[in-house]
């Protein structure tokens, strides 16, 4: 049983219909198919919950060094941090910036010193094959999640993608992205190397005026009961407000998420990109302690 309705016609929610026709490839084709890959040798979609650590951006090679040997530390299993940014308005300043192909470099370097698999966000069709070479998981981030044409060239490389829900879109419209990049992989004969990402939806009620999003914790479950893909979560962006993370990290454990990314920063005020969100060195490990009793009270674990 799941909560696809029975309509033919193409409408908000997921019908019977999608699932046959516009989902063959995402959806789930029995109540245990799970699908389960590996990246950069962490398995993804199975008994472990992998964390996604790191800063917003790469602001320097120091940096992103310190921040990668301070995950590795606390456990995380991947490292994150932009390089190619979504930034909310045009001008540059020392204060605000992307660190680009640089970050890329400094970025690669650090995962291999600190011994971890890294992910970036790729937003530009002609930056695929650069970010490419300095990641081991493309992430699409929430603005371009219905950007077409770069899910299908991403699809192509046929490595792992984090493809973010748009934050104002419908479980429909982020299992139909996914399905995009879902048809490459199949297309090169490989299995599905997809995991979603819930990073907060665009709601009336935030609970702060600093809060732009609320964590859809409900979409785990919902996207579960329709596809075979790994669902997970990023309090960090959907809170927007460090001290509500801890908890949601906690939630979405309960909630089945299959991996929780959050944000990471040496020096929280002083980070170049939303430093209302991101968490110090000894928050991240806090949570890290929190989070191994919850997931062993569902009979998983966070430790590789
Ligand atoms: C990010 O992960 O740094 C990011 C920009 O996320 P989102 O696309 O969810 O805003
Ligand atoms: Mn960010």
């Amino acid at each position: 049983m799941n909560t696809a309705v029975d309509n033919k016609f193409p409408g908000k929610d997921v019908s019977l219909d999608d699932l046959e026709n516009r989902l063959p490839l995402v959806a789930k084709k029995s109540p245990d198919h799970k699908t389960t890959f590996t990246c950069g040798g962490v398995e993804i979609g199975g008994n472990l919950i992998p964390i996604l650590a790191g800063p917003n951006l790469a602001e320097t090679e120091d940096m992103i060094l310190e921040c990668a040997k301070a995950m590795k530390k606390a456990g995380a299993h991947f490292l994150r941090a932009g390089c190619f940014k979504p930034l909310t308005f045009p001008y540059r300043s020392p204060k605000f910036y992307e660190t680009r192909e640089n970050g890329l470099k400094w970025l690669k370097l650090a995962g291999e010193a600190a011994g971890l698999p890294v992910v970036t966000e790729v937003m530009h069709i002609e930056k695929i094959g650069i970010v490419a070479e300095h990641a081991d998981m493309l992430q699409i981030g929430t603005r371009n999640m219905q950007n077409y044409p770069l899910l299908t060239e991403v699809g192509k490389t046929g490595m792992p993608v984090m493809l973010k829900r748009g934050y104002g879109c419908s479980l429909r419209d982020w299992l139909m992205a996914a399905e995009y990049i879902a048809l490459e992989h199949d297309t090169l004969g490989q299995e599905q190397k997809i995991l979603l990402c819930e990073r907060g939806v665009v709601s009336n009620h935030t609970h702060r005026a600093t809060s732009r999003f609320l964590l859809d914790l409900q979409v785990v479950p919902a996207a579960q009961e329709l596809t075979h893909l790994p669902v997970m979560t990023d309090p960090s962006h959907a809170t927007f407000w460090q001290p509500w993370v801890k908890s949601m990290m906690l939630a979405s454990i309960a909630a089945g998420a299959d991996a929780l990314m959050l944000e990471v920063h040496p020096n929280p005020p002083e980070a170049a990109v939303d430093p209302l969100q991101c968490s110090s060195f000894e928050q991240f490990e806090d949570m890290m302690n929190a989070m191994r009793p919850v997931a062993a009270a569902i009979g998983r674990t966070i430790d590789a």
